[in-house]
């Protein structure tokens, strides 16, 4: 016990005794601040994140943009009882209405190490009685031993979403494609509580979008209740890494958002049509819900060219289940949140003043979309980066982010 708990301080960690150790304050320290913010609103839920390191080495890893590739060994910030109060005690969580997602910044949950606490977390709100969504993103191995435990779960609405990208550059993605599709089958063959999503990310061109690879992720679509398709994260970090390794540069040219181009979503649903399985949705939410049988959260379809691809019983339920909220009551939201309503029409709200996880929480809350006056989109873009779209129509709506 001495000894291990020497060797956990050399390691920049304090032994609790079982599983992931908690990071040293001094080490603490050393972390971007960001990372330290435990619960942090995205657009598919609050996301949680008490653990932080991750061995799997993928290129284009977004702990880049916190300066924590480097951290290969999870360290917990805080322990897992600590972690939930932080959720269902934060000011923005709703029981019942907020989506959640669990380590899906700095680490893998389905690591060895980290699954004890990412089933912990899991035992935790579903204990409580919560029936939000809750959405567990990995690339890493799921067993039988796994399926039982998440179909003991009663009340959460559970989603695995198992990332597959098919690379097979090891520079770039070193742990194989096949770990990920073993886990989907495995996953989808024993789901009887939770639903399970292929979870096709990043698709870049001339890396992993031949025709081959396209038809693999095809096949895969059988073993999932829905599949989403999705682009790369290609911002300056990510770039000076792939610089530095000198790995083959995507694109020429950083984006703030997700870069997914025309010709390569045309390709891709073309070959969808082709063949039968789960269907492809743009918008991880949209797969959620539709897993679930439910209208989706972030009310996707006020963007109507979201949904030309999605089952006409989705596309009814999503139509349905969507109020136009009214002005008084999202002018009093914004202003308790610090800004203002600009305006709203039949696609979504917009409003000024209000960062992300604002605007996310009214998102959420109204099941309507909600936008930043000063992000606009364009239309037919879906929130895409504008590289590898031609120039917009000069007649072309633009609607704001
Ligand atoms: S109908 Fe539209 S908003 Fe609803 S799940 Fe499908 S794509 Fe998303």
């Amino acid at each position: 016990m001495e000894t291990s708990t020497r060797s956990a301080r050399r390691a920049g960690s304090v032994s609790t005794g079982r599983g992931v150790p908690i990071l040293a304050p001094a080490h603490r320290a050393a972390l971007d601040p960001a990372l330290l913010d435990v619960v942090e609103y995205r657009k598919s839920g609050l996301s949680v994140n008490w653990i932080v390191g991750c061995p799997l080495d993928c290129g284009y890893c977004v702990r880049h943009l916190f300066g924590n590739f480097d951290m290969k060994v999870p360290r917990a910030l805080v322990d897992d009882r600590a972690a939930f109060d932080l959720l269902v005690n934060h000011r923005f969580f709703q029981p019942g209405l907020t989506p959640v997602q669990l380590l899906n910044r700095a680490t893998d949950p389905m690591l060895p190490p980290v699954k004890p606490h990412t089933f912990a977390m899991l035992r935790m709100l579903d204990d409580a009685g919560l029936d939000n969504h809750v959405l567990v993103i990995t690339r890493w191995r799921v067993d039988e031993a796994d399926c039982a435990a998440l179909n003991e779960l009663r009340n959460i609405r559970v989603t695995l979403l198992v990332t597959h990208s098919g690379i097979d550059d090891a520079r770039i993605e070193p742990v194989d494609s096949a770990v990920a599709a073993a886990s989907l089958r495995t996953a989808f063959a024993h789901a009887r509580r939770y639903r399970v999503i292929l979870y096709w990310r990043p698709i870049v061109p001339g890396l992993n979008d031949s025709d081959a690879h396209l038809a693999q992720a095809m096949d895969l679509r059988a073993h999932a209740h829905a599949a989403v398709f999705t682009g790369l994260f290609y911002r300056a970090q990510i770039r000076d890494y792939y610089q530095q390794h000198g790995l083959p540069e995507p694109y020429p040219q950083t984006a703030r958002r997700k870069v997914f181009p025309e010709r390569l979503e045309q390709r891709i649903l073309t070959a969808e049509s082709a063949v039968g399985g789960a269907p492809l949705l743009r918008k991880t939410s949209c797969a959620v819900a539709y897993a679930h049988s439910l209208a989706d959260y972030n009310g996707h379809v006020g963007v109507d060219e979201l949904c030309d691809i999605c089952p006409a019983t989705q596309l009814d339920r999503c139509t349905r289940d969507r109020t136009r909220p009214r002005d008084g009551q999202v002018a009093a939201m914004a202003a308790e949140l610090g800004g203002r309503l600009v305006g709203i029409d039949s696609h979504a709200v917009t409003v000024a003043g209000l960062d992300e996880q604002r605007r996310y929480l009214m998102q959420h809350t109204l099941g309507y979309q909600v936008h930043d006056v000063a992000k606009p989109h364009h239309r037919h873009r879906h929130g895409r980066a504008d590289l590898g779209w031609p120039a917009p129509h000069p007649s072309a709506r633009e609607t704001p982010a």
